[in-house]
Parts: C-alpha cells; structure tokens; sequence
C-alpha cells in the first residue's frame, strides 16, 4: 500500500499552501504523503470520504491550561484538545521551574496531544486559586526559569507571565514580573508572552513598551483595564506600533479575556488578532470557550472569511512558533494531523466572556480528527 490514509473529495482549506478547492489528501508513515485532485483509493489501506466537509491542517492552540491534577486551571489535553481538533497547543504557563518536571513527565511525554509550554516566570506555575503565583515577588526568579528552560529547550517555547492585580500579583510585586520574564527570555533568547489586564501600571501603553518582535500579547480583546482601546474607544497608538515591530496580538479567550465589543471595536479599526487561541481551562471548557473551533467559530461571526480564520488556527501561529515546515500546513512532508470539519448554517448563540451574547449564523463543528497520519480516537 502506497498510503497509511487517504481523505477524499473533502474542501481542502490549507492557508500555507494557498489552497482553497475540493481536492484528496493521504498520510504515510506519520506524514503529509500527497495532495492530488484524484488519488486512487486502492492505494490507500483506508479511506475517508469527506465529501460535503471541510478538511485543514490540524489546529494549533497557542494557548491552553492542561496540567491537569496539579494546577487548578488545568484540564485534559486528549478529549479537550485533541479530540475537537487541536493537535498542538501551547500550555501557556501552568508549570514554573518548580513544577516543570512534573508537567514533562506525567503530561507533555505521554499525551496524545502534541504539547508546548510557556513556562511561567513564577516558579510555582499556577498551583491554586487562592494564593497568587506573584503574591510573593521571590516566586519571579530568573535564575531557576532560565535552568529551567535549558533542560526542556525542545518544548519551552517562551516566557509566560500574568500581571493583573486582583488575586495573582500584590502591591509589593508591582510591575516586576513582566522585568523578571523579559531577562529570563532574553538570557534564554526566547520570546515573552503577557496577560495583561487590570496590571499595576497606568495602560497598556507600559506593558506594551517592554514587548518586542515574537512577543504574544494574549488576551487582546479582554475588557478590563489595560486593554487595547483608549478610553474613546480608539485602538491606541502603542498598539499599531506594537504590531508594526512584529508583537503578536492573540485572543486567548478565557474565561474573562473576551469582550464582543472591544473586538467588534477593534476589528471596525481594521485591527484583528494574528492568532485566534481559546485559553481552555477548568472555568471555561464548559462554556463559554468549549473548545477552540467554538472560539473560531466567533470570528466567522465577526466577518473574518473561513480562510483567514483557518491561517490564524494553522499556518500563522505554526509560523509564531518556528514550526512551519512541520505543522500548520498539509503540504507534502509535514507532520500529518487534519482536521475534517462540518460548516453548519442557522442560527447559533455564541457567548463572550461577561456572559453577552452574538447570533452566529455559521458553526465550525470537527467531525474527525488525524494526529499523525492516523484517525484519533479516544479508546
Ligand atoms: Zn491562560
């Protein structure tokens, strides 16, 4: 047999490569094997008809909580990402250097989901709800964070820290959080990645001043103070800057980090996020967030087109995370995860993160899911 896996006739979206048509796509050996306009079924040792459906690369979620067990936001990654399409997430600081091990260990190593970390600046990571990771400003410690990194370099992509005051930074530890995680990144010589909102500084003019080309802002259409408007409503001026010297600005839903109006704001501004992520936790897996086509799903609301919506699933935060030429794309010697979605129309609510809603009039449901040439199950 020529093919591990053959999906035919479905509507190939693959951003990366530019295609947008009806065409078949088959896997061998763990990898994107062909993408042709007829490929024969007999060389296939299975075969998926996708007729009628969308096929795309496998998502990637550039922000997620999945050290379930251990941090309290964290969830699994197998039935919560993986199976409704997400085959690589980005863990977005639950471990520090004090819990890393653990997260490598009994997570990273043996999940079927193919998982990154941002690890946190705090060397506690995000243990509980109770007693912030920055309540005590020796948790930012650069030196273990660094250590840290040079021991797991293959899956530690950058630096994560939270500023908001309420219940994770206190007074005494102010702003120098987000100084600890810049020296830690740059000793590492790694990007940053910053929750800004309701931070100890006057806007987020000053936390955007402290970020730099590879950065990710997540949480760009949070609510609260230090959000991306200016009190007219305005996209700030930092924020063009930013994002003309290569910040990227990515969504990170949550479950208080996604506003419908500062977006519908934002993009009437002609400001959209680069990369669409869901910020999947234990406080949102059951709503609002769900999953991460859910949270696309919101931006087809928002107008975007099913294509720009896929790249910035696919192809551009693979390009965030230096990882073109493997994932984000089902171009001909990738890794081999896709995703066959089903695009229903009607009518459907879809909720923000204060609990307002938007009727959408599109749903961006995953009907199968393939992690490396093979279709994922549960069992
Ligand atoms: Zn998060």
């Amino acid at each position: 047999m020529t093919y591990d896996l053959l999906i035919k006739n479905g509507t190939l979206i693959d951003p990366a490569q530019r295609i947008h048509a009806t065409k078949d796509v088959a896997f061998t050996n763990g990898v994107v094997a062909a993408v042709g306009d007829d490929l024969p079924k007999a060389d296939a040792r299975e075969v998926l008809d996708a007729s009628g459906h969308i096929v795309t690369p496998g998502m990637i979620d550039l922000h997620v909580h999945v050290f379930a067990g251990v941090s309290h936001f964290g969830v699994e990654p197998d039935p919560t990402c993986l199976a409704k399409g997400a085959t690589t997430v980005v863990d977005a600081g639950s471990a520090g250097a004090d819990t890393f091990p653990g997260f490598r260990k009994y997570v990273i190593d043996v999940s079927a989901t193919r998982i990154y970390a941002q690890l946190n600046i705090s060397s506690q990571g995000l243990l509980t709800r109770e007693i912030g990771e920055f309540e005590f400003p020796e948790y930012a410690n650069v030196s273990k964070a660094c250590a840290m990194i040079e021991q797991h370099r293959d899956v530690i992509l950058g630096v994560k820290v939270r500023l908001t005051k309420h219940s994770i930074v206190s007074e005494r530890s102010g702003m120098l959080p987000l100084h600890r995680a810049r020296e830690a990144a740059d000793a590492a010589g790694l990007p940053i990645m910053v929750h800004p909102q309701d931070a100890w500084c006057d806007s987020l003019d000053d936390i955007l001043a402290v970020m730099r080309d590879r950065d990710i802002l997540t949480h760009c259409f949070h609510g609260w103070k230090c959000g991306i408007l200016d009190e007219h409503g305005q996209v700030r001026t930092s924020v063009r800057e930013a994002m003309e010297r290569g910040v990227v600005f990515d969504v990170g839903h949550g479950a208080g980090s996604f506003n419908w109006e500062v977006a519908e704001r934002a993009l009437a501004q002609s400001v959209l996020p680069q990369t669409i992520s869901s910020d999947l936790h234990v406080y949102n897996v059951n709503g609002p967030v769900y999953d991460l086509a859910t949270t696309v799903t919101k931006f087809l609301h928002l107008g975007l087109s099913l294509d720009d919506a896929i790249a910035k699933v696919t192809s551009v935060p693979a390009h965030v995370i230096q990882m073109s030429d493997r994932i984000g794309t089902l171009a001909v010697g990738a890794w081999g995860d896709a995703v066959i979605f089903e695009l229903h129309a009607g009518e459907f609510q879809l909720i923000d993160a204060h609990g307002t809603a938007r009727i959408g009039k599109q749903n961006l449901v995953p009907t199968t899911v393939i992690k490396g040439g093979r279709v994922y199950s549960a069992s």
